[in-house]
């Protein structure tokens, strides 16, 4: 048989032989170095016999899987130590996701386990770790029901993995087995630690309908040095975590009963909504743009005309009736572009109309997965920095530059870090997918690039990741949960026109279709915010910030008045201010408006009241400056000016 190694490499058995037979043959070294392997994309141990003509990889700790075989073996071995540990336990899933450089057990006993058992597990899995080893076996389902007749976890996993694979892996270790279908190390000497971290629950197959299993999580590593540096990062990613900064700004909430990722803007997060609006109307009059308003819902007929109705199914929110004995349908839009083109479609336009930018902030929803609902940067509930430009095809290009350099300057003046530009072209043999028209694809495509290479732009073009209407290009950005998202996005359609019969009268009198495109300036106000918090760890710049000046008069009762006074000048100016007058000590207040993450602070005392002036400390300085109010007024004013 002939075996395909990672390099490209072939090398040829006579007969069939291990994962570890094969590593030995190509060098000793290599044998000791596979932890697990990947054979025609499936994991398998290294007790694992191939038997004909395979793609090979073999797992050692320059392989991107390794530390997720370390981490489904911990899993493992947490899940045997439980077991060790408690009478009558079923294990249920092994866990790792990538990115959250974390594992998990799930599984279920009677009664409960508490968290002072945590030390008790840790003890029992160092023990493990360094006394045994892990056996593999493919069975097939028989001999699987035999094996978890007790467990209907392993036994539902198993029937899993015989549909995908036709054969099951059973992984045992001191007489406990589990059924998976992820990579797991048979020599335990691979891992060096194994922490256990934390007790909590997950429902069986993430589905509420089913039992609330309780999940041990835990990290591994292959030495102590490189388990702190994978804490140093989660701890940083948790820092950054736009839900943990909330819980200080308070920003959003949300509440069961309200309904799950409908957000709720709280007094702080609108005053940073409306300020970014007032900011992208500016920028969007700068650019010739026209504001409409549109309702929220429309009929069902208006979205099955649009396609959406088709291509969005499930992620809709399901059609209701308008009043009782109707049988008119209604949608809750998921998308504003059809409203838009009703706006177009108001009058007869002509090409001297063109580009016409209808922009519209507008609200709109989804019905996002109950499992992929995170915080604010996915939710149901959203509003969309939102425009339809029509355009001649002439035109485009232009426009598209345009476009480009409206997003850039806006994203810039928040110093958003982007990860990546994404230019998302056609797979041109999905032939379901798009829309059948090779010349306009091959023109608009062509059209696309050579706007990017004439402002000299790095990107990467995604095949197949095309809108069914037509090319786009995404702004991507990375979460401190290491998502990776789109922000701004301007994406051409040349269909949805077309559907709605969308015409201009060009020079000769003819009627013309134009091309529409969809443009995202910030993407939704609800993801942008989220990315903006974590960006900035909280600290948002003075033009943002909820509040802006908190003032902390110390001494005698006319100092208080005179913080009075002081407010009363600055919200002249429109600047936010607040005053601490709690019953606390100085140095307190200055550090809770510091945690707080407050530009300024002001104290106010005698000599300030006396001479009219303030002494101010700015966020994250130590520097105490004393001013009079008048230039500190005008200098927030002026940094407020540039968005600073
Ligand atoms: P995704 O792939 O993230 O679901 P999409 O490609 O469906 O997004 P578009 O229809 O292009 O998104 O929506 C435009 C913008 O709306 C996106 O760039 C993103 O900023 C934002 N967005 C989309 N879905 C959500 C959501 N559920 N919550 C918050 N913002 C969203
Ligand atoms: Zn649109």
């Amino acid at each position: 048989m002939k075996i395909k190694l990672l390099d490209g490499s072939i090398k040829e058995f006579n007969q069939s032989a291990s994962v570890r037979t094969i590593a030995e043959t190509i060098a000793i070294s290599l044998k000791k170095a596979t932890v697990a392997a990947k054979v025609n994309g499936r994991y398998v141990s290294v007790d694992y016999v191939i038997e004909k003509d395979s793609n090979l990889e073999l797992i050692t700790n320059r392989h991107e899987d390794f530390y997720k075989t370390l981490n489904y073996t911990a899993a493992f071995v947490t899940g045997v130590a439980i077991s060790e540990l408690y009478k009558g336990v079923k294990l249920a899933k092994v866990l790792y996701k990538q990115d959250e450089l974390e594992y998990g057990i799930t599984f279920e006993v009677e009664p409960r386990i508490g968290l002072e058992e945590l030390q008790n597990i840790q003890n029992k899995v160092n023990q493990i770790i360094k006394n045994e080893s892990i056996l593999s076996k493919e069975v097939d389902l028989k001999e699987a029901e035999e094996i978890f007749k007790e467990n209907e976890y392993q036994l539902h996993l198993a029937k899993e993995m015989f549909e995908t694979y036709g054969e099951i892996t059973v992984y045992t270790l001191n007489s406990v087995s589990i059924v998976s279908k992820h990579p797991i190390t048979l020599n335990l000497k691979n891992i060096k630690v194994v922490e256990v971290q934390q007790l909590t629950g997950e429902y069986w197959l993430n589905d509420s309908e089913n039992i609330m299993l309780q999940k041990v999580h835990g990290m591994a590593a292959e030495s102590n040095e490189t388990l702190s540096s994978k804490k140093e990062i989660l701890e940083d990613r948790r820092s950054r975590d736009h839900r943990i900064i909330n819980k200080t700004l308070k920003i959003f909430g949300f509440d069961h009963l309200v309904g799950p990722g409908l957000p709720l803007w709280m007094p702080n997060g609108t005053i940073v909504k409306e300020e970014i609006k007032k900011y992208l109307k500016e920028k969007e009059w700068e650019y010739d743009y026209i504001n409409v308003t549109t309702p929220v819902i429309g009929t069902v007929e208006l979205y099955k005309k649009s396609g959406h109705w088709d291509h969005y199914g499930e992620d809709m929110f399901q059609p209701f009736n308008g009043g009782s004995g109707s049988d008119e349908q209604f949608i809750l839009r998921p998308m504003n572009c059809p409203h838009h083109v009703a706006v177009y479609k108001q009058e007869q336009r002509s090409y001297r109309d063109l580009p016409l930018r209808i922009a519209e902030h507008a609200l709109q929803h989804r019905y996002e997965s109950s499992g992929s609902l995170t915080g604010l940067e996915r939710v149901r509930a959203m509003e969309l920095t939102d425009s339809h430009i029509f355009v001649r095809p002439d035109q485009v290009e232009a426009e598209f530059k345009s476009i480009y350099k409206l997003i850039t300057e806006v994203l810039e003046t928040f110093n958003i870090q982007i990860d990546y530009l994404s230019l998302s072209l056609r797979d041109p043999e999905d032939k379901v997918k798009y829309y059948q028209d090779d010349k306009m694809w091959d023109e608009a495509e062509a059209a696309l690039e050579k706007v990017l290479q004439d402002l000299n732009i790095d990107y990467k073009k995604c095949i197949g990741e095309a809108a069914f209407y037509g090319p786009k290009l995404d702004i991507q950005i990375k979460t401190a949960q290491n998502h990776e998202i789109t922000v701004s996005t301007i994406q051409l359609d040349f269909l949805l026109p077309k559907k709605f019969d969308v015409t201009y009268i060009d020079q000769n009198q003819e009627f013309k279709t134009p091309i529409m495109i969809h443009r995202g300036l910030i993407g939704t106000y609800e993801r942008f915010i989220a990315t903006l918090l974590e960006q900035t760890k909280g600290v948002l710049p003075l033009w943002l910030a909820p509040n802006q000046v908190e003032i902390i008069p110390v001494g005698s009762k006319e100092n208080f008045e005179y913080a009075n006074e002081v407010k009363k000048q600055l919200k002249k100016d429109f600047i936010r201010t607040h005053i601490d007058l709690r019953d606390e000590r100085l140095s307190y207040k200055i550090r809770d408006a510091q945690t707080s993450k407050i530009p300024y602070q002001l104290v106010l005392g005698d000599q300030e009241r006396k001479d009219n002036s303030v002494t101010y400390r700015q966020y994250g300085s130590e520097q105490q400056i004393t001013v009079s109010l008048e230039e500190f007024k005008n200098m927030i004013v002026g940094l407020i000016c540039n968005k600073k």
